[in-house]
């Protein structure tokens, strides 16, 4: 059972009712004639007494300040979703995804300004077309809504493109295809005292290191702190050949992240490639204001950067894009 505010959803923005029209619906009207519909007996608007009538939603004057209890399965209960969707204005992207010009470029996808208000702009647009799908007469009432949604949603994508470094995009993907090797190469002889196994903690540093580069939670530039951190909750507080262990993952990380800049240098003078993404929504969570999405750091940032085109009707974007990252894409 959920309450449903079918007088404000439905009465103030025209919207058809199709053959929906046609479902009786029960609610209170003042005992004398036939006015207002009120969900809740108890409600304020209605003075003197009431009693409960059931009519055709088509003919209904809905109460607005009312809200009806319906059965989750209620054809009017997934409509009621359907409309407040396509109603509900998107986020304006002039003050959530405004670029800052003091903003540096190069900061990792997921630390740009906007990418949160952009990719809650492409769910709203998302569903909207969703909720035309599934009730089909809101079409023509709701073409105007998804056209400014999906307006709201480009322009909010734009606000993020600036602040998106495209040579990190490609260096993330090279990175994606590195091989850790015999990390056991940049280890001093001292590391035997260092009391854990040297090349464990590298291998382990190195694939933090992988893992939050080919992610996009690090920007690859600024990569190292998260390869050293490994270190540091190795040793935990013993100091003892900690800065011996730090250099060495430093020289392991360093030339690593000299190679990813190289190749995606020399990947980004070459033609790009095309390809589709499937946009996803953001996921609703266990609260609903906080949503998660599917797409990592690294993929939103592609997605921004790299788009071409839409088609909000299937959901799918075209992308042109350095062959590294296309195939990263692909890879998944
Ligand atoms: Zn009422």
């Amino acid at each position: 059972m959920r309450l449903v505010r079918l007088g404000t959803v439905l009465n103030n923005s025209g919207v058809p009712l199709g053959p929906l029209g046609a479902v009786d619906i029960e609610g209170h009207t003042a005992v004398a004639g036939r006015g207002v519909l009120h969900g809740q007996g108890n409600c304020r608007a209605l003075e003197s007494g009431s009693r409960k009538v059931r009519v055709q939603l088509a003919g209904a004057q809905l109460c607005g300040a009312c809200a009806w209890p319906l059965e989750e399965d209620h054809p009017l209960s997934g409509f009621a979703v359907a409309v407040t969707r396509l109603e509900t204005p998107a986020v304006a992207p002039d003050s959530a995804a405004a670029p800052d010009p003091m903003a540096q470029p190069a900061v990792p996808a997921v630390r740009a300004p906007g990418v949160r208000a952009w990719r809650r702009a492409q769910t709203a647009v998302l569903l909207g077309y969703a909720a035309v799908r599934e009730f089909s007469w809101l079409e023509q009432w709701a073409q105007p809504r998804l056209v400014a949604m999906a307006d709201v949603a480009e322009r909010a994508r734009r606000a993020v493109v600036p602040l998106v470094d495209p040579g990190d995009l490609i260096a993330a993907a090279c990175v994606a295809s590195m091989e850790p090797g015999h990390v056991g190469a940049v280890l001093p002889q001292s590391s035997a005292t260092w009391g854990l196994d040297g090349e464990a903690l590298l291998r382990q540093a190195w694939a933090q290191w992988h893992a939050e580069c080919v992610s996009g939670t690090m920007s690859v530039a600024m990569s190292l702190p998260g390869a050293r951190s490994a270190v540091y909750a190795a040793f935990g507080r013993r100091r003892k050949g900690r800065d011996e262990a730090l250099d060495s993952v430093q020289h392991l990380i360093t030339p690593l992240i000299e190679q990813a800049r190289q190749c995606a240098e020399a990947q980004r003078a070459l033609p790009g490639r095309r390809c589709e993404l499937a946009i996803p929504p953001l996921e609703s969570g266990a609260w609903p204001t906080v949503q998660g999405d599917p797409l990592t750091p690294w993929q939103a940032g592609v997605l921004a950067v790299h788009q071409a085109d839409v088609d909000w009707q299937t959901g799918r974007a075209v992308l042109l894009a350095p062959a590294p990252v296309v195939d990263r894409l692909a890879a998944g």
